[in-house]
């Protein structure tokens, strides 16, 4: 008996992109195949180059391919280093911890151990829940509105994006959206909801195991929590032995001027999320910070294969000691964020009738737009001309800059100018 093999299935295109899930979102904004990068500026195959806004989504503080990062990357490769090790002692992991400690934890008055919880951000969130529910016995999680944690179901489940939390095909469960700073706009006290529902015994609140914050979202928009908001917030925390989980993957390592982006608020959180530009180089590092005393995981109780990415170790090691040696590269980011703010606010002076707003801290900043479609417009007038820059917030009305903190001035300047230009375009001015 003869069989016939099975038709291949034709596809639709000859094209290899086609191959590729319909999943993809960035390469949609931006249709250009990118193969060189180089500090601020990505060159596509057609030879014509970008001023990066976007850096890996806040993974290139330093930008793309520092030299001095790449030799150490290198020379980890050409030394035959361990490159992969689950959570064995190596070498790297040790200094990498050791310099973390010396010239991040101490320097701050920071007390915390350290999990390697997995390879990207929400394998920390994820970690940093499961820890919390483990500590405090209890379930329930408060997080806040246009909050973005990840999308792994325990960081979707905190996580404010309606089609984003669609995307689970299950209930979210065990966690309470709280309004975020300035949620009303300015009209009711801060926290009071929240209190309330704390104190109130029929409020059908269940006593929380922990709070996860971002203090300036992201994804959400660009909001930026005023220092005086996550003030209250850690005390409300502290008054009700709730524990308070600063997920800093996007806002940490620099972004909003200190290494993380609480310290200019003063408080202390239970548990600290980084990833994104942990590493320094785009690679793959995660890690939770865990106050000590949290610290009472059973060995292998949180596991993950991808725990210690040698060349990812060394390469965090080198930025740390290239960048966070002293307070310098603190003040350049202050002093490039304040630039980016004022032309923002000359912008929206300038199309006043428009009631554009200024947002953010350091140098995460948006510009918002009346509507997501008129940010869409500027986002994609901006590629035109040779910048990349994305839009968030829950309407994509946000266009939302991101730079690497080592961009020069002039390539900042120029890409504000593309993103006058393109507003100005947007708005029929
Ligand atoms: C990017 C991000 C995450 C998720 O990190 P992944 O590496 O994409 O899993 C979580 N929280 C914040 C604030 C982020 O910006």
């Amino acid at each position: 008996m003869t069989t016939t093999a099975p038709k291949p299935t034709t596809r639709r295109s000859e094209d290899p992109v086609e191959l590729e899930s319909e999943v993809r979102s960035y390469s949609r904004g931006w249709p250009a195949v990118f193969t060189h990068a180089k500090g601020s500026v990505l060159t596509a195959e057609d030879g014509r180059e970008y001023i990066d806004f976007f850096a890996g989504a806040g993974t290139l503080n330093y930008g793309h391919n520092h030299p001095e990062l790449k030799k150490v990357v290198i020379d980890h490769f050409v030394e035959d280093r361990v490159v992969h090790g689950l959570d064995m002692f190596t070498d790297v992991r040790r200094q990498f911890l050791q310099t973390f400690d010396e010239k991040i934890l101490q320097p701050r008055g920071l007390d915390y151990k350290v999990a390697f919880p997995g390879p990207g951000g929400a394998n920390a969130v994820e970690a940093a829940l499961k820890l919390a529910r483990k500590v405090t016995g209890r379930e329930s999680v408060v997080s806040f509105t246009n909050g973005f944690h990840g999308m792994t179901l325990g960081a979707l489940s905190v996580t404010g994006n309606s089609m984003k939390r669609g995307g689970a095909g299950i209930p979210l469960v065990h966690a309470t959206p709280m309004p975020f700073d300035d949620y009303f706009g300015q009209i009711v006290p801060d926290h009071m909801y929240l209190e309330r529902l704390l104190s109130d015994g029929g409020s059908g609140l269940n006593k929380p195991a922990a709070v996860i914050v971002e203090t300036v979202q992201g994804e959400g928009g660009i909001n930026a929590a005023r220092a005086e908001w996550l003030r209250g917030l850690a005390a409300l925390c502290a008054e009700h032995e709730i524990l308070l989980i600063v997920d800093d993957i996007q806002m940490g390592c620099g972004r909003t001027g200190g290494f993380f982006s609480f310290e200019e608020a003063g408080i202390v959180p239970d548990m600290v999320t980084l990833s994104k530009s942990i590493s320094g180089y785009g690679m793959p590092l995660a890690l939770t910070l865990i106050k000590p005393e949290l610290d009472i995981w059973e060995p292998g109780e949180h596991n993950g294969t991808f725990r210690g990415f040698g060349p990812a170790f060394a390469s965090a090691t080198a930025a740390i000691d290239l960048f966070w040696s002293d307070d310098e590269f603190e003040k350049v980011t202050i002093a490039k964020g304040a630039y980016v703010e004022s032309r923002f606010n000359q912008i929206a002076a300038r199309f006043e009738e428009h009631e554009l707003i200024v947002k953010g801290r350091g140098l995460a900043r948006g510009l918002q737009l009346p509507s997501g479609e008129l940010a869409g417009q500027v986002a994609a007038q901006a590629f035109e001309e040779g910048l990349l820059v994305e839009t968030s917030g829950p309407d994509d009305e946000v266009v939302k800059l991101l730079p690497a903190l080592t961009i020069p001035e002039e390539q900042l300047r120029a890409g504000l100018d593309i993103i006058e230009k393109a507003v100005a375009e947007a708005l029929g001015a």
